[in-house]
């Protein structure tokens, strides 16, 4: 349902005010004793930088630990416009982790996690061994591909972590011939970014309209219909993409034949393409399930919605897409929103003082052409009964229709944003 963009800004001001107060006494639980001066952050994408950076801005006398395999970072959100055709390269999403270690005297580590020590409070790497008083992960997402049968990430991209992946994609789109098919398949939910695949239709979509005359693209969506922004995708494919996306819900691909270019679903249906994009189904960031950080799903890590430390492991905080967040969806928003939730309640550990009351926002803008985009926004809170991340009620919605104005907004968040994660 859309809500008031009036009543959205007021609820999106009380977050951002609950936000903003991150570090002061709270009103939740009972003071903590301060237990140390040294955090680690493992990963440095989305919840991770901005977990090192505010800790530090809390709490300088806190020391605190980067570790990232690169020495860059490339944005997830936006690479589809890559894909598009409408972004030349990925240098505008790509960050380095200089000034944000210069100006905020963070010790940023490019080395490999190859395990945690949780009860000795290390982190093992492949740069050696660090001590941590407080540990946060942030590794992002791996793929399950054993649930897909013969899968090859070289020949079928996923292109789900922004990089090398992306530009394979891109490469293959360019190279496909005028009247081929490209095929896209959707693992089912929960997934990073709930409307990134349908994004990516439309910026696929777009791209053999104006560079591939007689093209099409196949939609295997294994969900039973789209998962977000349903009606303003619909309206947007209809506006701009008639007779050209061939979207096919619940099709679930569980196979691959990389020599005949084909993807079965459920092993019995075959569908073949020139181009083929499997988003393969994900479970959290492979560190964290080494460190025993995952659930009884043996996808996901469960976390205290109030400070994101494990349930499982003490002293280990989990944010961004590894955790379980209750209703907030796997964004690089709602990263950035943990990230400051769980370090301001890390600093008021660690000072002895009272945790802060939770509250995430987060925004997912799509674009559905060059120009025209919409978005879903959401606050969060910490329904105390059911202790978990729940919606303040009436703050979901979705942009009123398709606009240029939106667009304008979408670029503004993910300047902003990774300027925060960089700076
Ligand atoms: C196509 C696409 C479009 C998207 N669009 C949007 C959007 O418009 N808006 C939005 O809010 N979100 C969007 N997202 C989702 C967003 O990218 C993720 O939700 C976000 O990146 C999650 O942040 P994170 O910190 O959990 O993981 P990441 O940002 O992936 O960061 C994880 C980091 O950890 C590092 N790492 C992992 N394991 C180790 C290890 N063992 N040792 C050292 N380093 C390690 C990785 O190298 C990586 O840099 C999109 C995603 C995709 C795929």
């Amino acid at each position: 349902m859309t809500m008031e963009r009036r009543n959205f800004l007021k609820l999106l001001g009380a977050g951002a005010a609950a936000t903003a107060t991150v570090g002061m006494a709270g009103c939740a639980s009972s003071p903590a004793m301060a237990n140390g001066r040294k955090v680690v952050v493992i990963g440095g994408g989305y919840g991770g930088t901005i977990a090192a950076k505010y800790i530090r801005m809390m709490d300088a006398t806190i020391e605190v630990t980067l570790i990232e395999r690169n020495d860059h970072y490339v944005s997830c959100p936006f690479s589809n416009l890559y894909l598009g055709g409408i972004m030349p390269d990925l240098s505008s999403l790509t960050i380095k982790y200089d000034k944000l270690a210069a100006n905020h005297g963070i010790n940023v580590v490019q080395a490999e996690v190859t395990g945690i020590d949780a009860a000795g409070h290390t982190v093992k790497t492949s740069k050696g061994d660090f001590k941590y008083d407080r540990l946060v992960v942030s590794p992002g997402v791996e793929f399950r591909t054993d649930e897909i049968k013969g899968y090859d990430d070289q020949i079928m991209p996923h292109a789900w972590k922004a990089g090398p992946q992306t530009m394979l994609l891109r490469k293959q789109l360019e190279a496909m011939k005028p009247g081929g098919t490209v095929v896209l398949s959707i693992p089912l939910a929960p997934f990073r970014c709930p409307p990134g695949p349908y994004e990516r239709t439309s910026m696929i979509a777009m791209y053999l309209k104006q560079h591939k005359p007689g093209s099409k693209i196949i939609v295997l969506d294994a969900n039973p219909d789209i998962v977000s922004k349903k009606g303003l995708f619909l309206k947007g494919w209809k506006k701009h993409y008639d007779g050209l996306i061939d979207y096919r819900p619940a099709k679930k691909v569980t196979e691959v034949d990389n020599k005949n270019m084909s993807v079965l679903i459920e092993g019995l249906e075959e569908v073949k393409g020139d181009v083929i994009n499997i988003i393969p189904p994900q479970k959290a960031g492979h560190i964290a399930h080494v460190a025993g950080l995952v659930g009884p799903d043996k996808k996901w890590c469960p976390v205290n919605p109030m400070t994101f430390e494990s349930t499982l492991q003490k002293d280990i905080h989990v944010i961004g897409d590894s955790s379980i967040a209750g209703a907030m969806p796997k964004s690089g928003y709602s990263a950035n929103s943990e990230a400051k939730v769980c370090a301001a309640n890390i600093v008021a550990v660690m000072n002895g003082r009272e945790l802060t009351e939770m509250s995430g926002v987060n925004t997912c803008y799509s674009f559905l052409s060059a120009k025209e985009a919409v978005s879903v926004t959401g606050v969060y809170t910490v329904d105390k009964v059911k202790n978990a991340i729940v919606p303040v009620p009436g703050s979901v919605g979705v942009s009123p229709d398709l606009s240029e104005l939106e667009a304008v907004y979408a670029q503004s968040w993910v300047k902003n944003i990774l300027t925060e994660m960089s700076s």
